[in-house]
């Protein structure tokens, strides 16, 4: 055995944390900024439990609620302006993976006034704010990740950065505020969980500790998969969904993603695929494409899901997403290229080549039409 293990974020995880332990807030300073996207914060009601705990330990706020799906540099080097005006202690990302990750980024540019494309070289001269993670999906697991995933106009794709430093110091993870997810946004965010536990499971860079995370991730979602398809998702589910999103993101910490998300990323940036979505089309296709060189834990895979073989596995998927995508020949050339420009397409555990890449693409998006 030879691995590291290294966690930086302090979780709290259950129903109402943030005010069980609002005196870890108070321990980050008197002046907070609030980075959330347009209304998920204020639905869940994660804003106002925090706003609540702020307000008691009279720390004062600004709300910086101006983070898209899939942020962009620009608006991260618009809110890393605003937290240099405004000169917080920390930042607090409250949303899905998309504000998390804005948090994150922001609290690289208020400690260092450097051009956003700086950030992907992961060496910066003043360690970042303190980030506070309040997720309110079910998903990315970015509460406990270093990465930020932004959009990169210039090179028409997503890429993440993330060093020890860019963990969040702290996660408050209640499930709760994923309740007022519409179902949809539930079972493609699960997916986006289920494909970081089981692309860490099977990536070259997997540890002993992050295959036990891992298979109780996959185990997990096996449990809820059947609420996912009738629509019955309970409190007891979304914590267990919840749970398993927090497991993914501990297992992705260690071991990174694979070509799941490195092909995910045209289909988000060209075609608007939500990124959970984005990587459930193309977990069967991985799963076979990986099958001759991980026998053993793909059959794991399948059996922790409380399925009996990859056709079921197939089924489960296609009744969770339906294909409704469709690509040209032409894309799909163009799509692959990019694809293997990701340093996550080399972690996958079988070589994977260009003609791979879109031999995978033409099977589900262009040969299904
Ligand atoms: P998201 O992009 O943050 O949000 C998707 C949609 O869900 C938004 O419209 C959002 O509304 C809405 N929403 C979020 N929480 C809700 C709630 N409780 N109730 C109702 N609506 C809610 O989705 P995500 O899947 O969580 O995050 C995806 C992003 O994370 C991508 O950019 C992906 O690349 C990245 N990611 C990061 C990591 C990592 O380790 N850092 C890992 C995987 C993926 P609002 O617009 O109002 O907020
Ligand atoms: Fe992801």
């Amino acid at each position: 055995m030879n691995f590291k293990f290294y966690i930086g974020t302090k979780v709290f995880f259950g129903e109402g944390c943030i005010s069980t332990n609002k005196n870890e807030v108070a321990k980050l300073g008197k002046k907070a900024m609030i980075v959330t996207g347009a209304t998920s914060a204020k639905k869940s009601g994660a804003l106002d439990d925090f706003t609540a705990v702020l307000d008691e330990k009279g720390i004062e706020y600004m709300i910086y609620d101006k983070i898209e799906n899939n942020p962009a540099l620009k608006r991260i080097q618009d809110g890393g302006m605003a937290a240099r005006e405004f000169n917080p202690d920390f930042i607090a990302g409250i949303g899905g993976g998309s504000p998390l990750d804005a948090a994150k980024a922001i609290a690289v540019l208020a400690a260092n006034d450097i051009d956003p494309l700086d950030l992907f070289s992961n060496k910066f001269e003043n360690k970042p704010l303190p980030v506070v993670a309040i997720p309110t999906t079910a998903g990315t697991g970015s509460e406990v990740t270093p990465y930020a995933v932004l959009t990169r106009e210039d090179i028409q794709t997503k890429k993440s950065f993330g060093n020890e430093d860019t963990f969040p110091k702290i996660a408050f993870i209640d499930p709760v505020y994923t309740e007022s997810m519409s179902r949809n946004i539930t079972i493609y965010t699960a997916l986006d969980a289920l494909s970081h536990a089981v692309e860490g499971y099977i990536s070259k860079r997997s540890t002993p500790v992050s295959d036990i995370l891992a298979e109780k991730a996959i185990e997990c979602f096996g449990e809820c998969a059947a609420n996912l398809l009738n629509g019955e998702i309970d409190r007891k589910v979304r914590e267990k969904l919840m749970y398993a999103a927090m497991l993914g993101g501990l297992v992705i910490s260690h071991t990174g993603t694979t070509i799941v998300h490195s092909m995910g990323y045209p289909l988000t940036y060209f075609k608007n695929v939500q990124h959970g979505k984005a990587n459930g089309l193309f977990m069967a296709e991985y799963l076979k494409f990986n099958y001759e060189c991980a026998r053993q834990k793909i059959d794991t895979v399948i059996k922790l899901l409380g399925l009996k073989n990859m056709d079921e596995f197939e089924m489960l998927i296609n009744s969770l997403i339906p294909n409704d995508i469709r690509l040209s020949s032409e894309e799909v050339e163009r799509y692959a290229s990019g694809v293997m420009e990701q340093r996550n397409a080399s972690y996958n555990i079988r070589k994977v080549s260009r003609e791979d890449i879109a031999n995978i693409m033409n099977r589900l998006f262009v040969e299904k039409q």
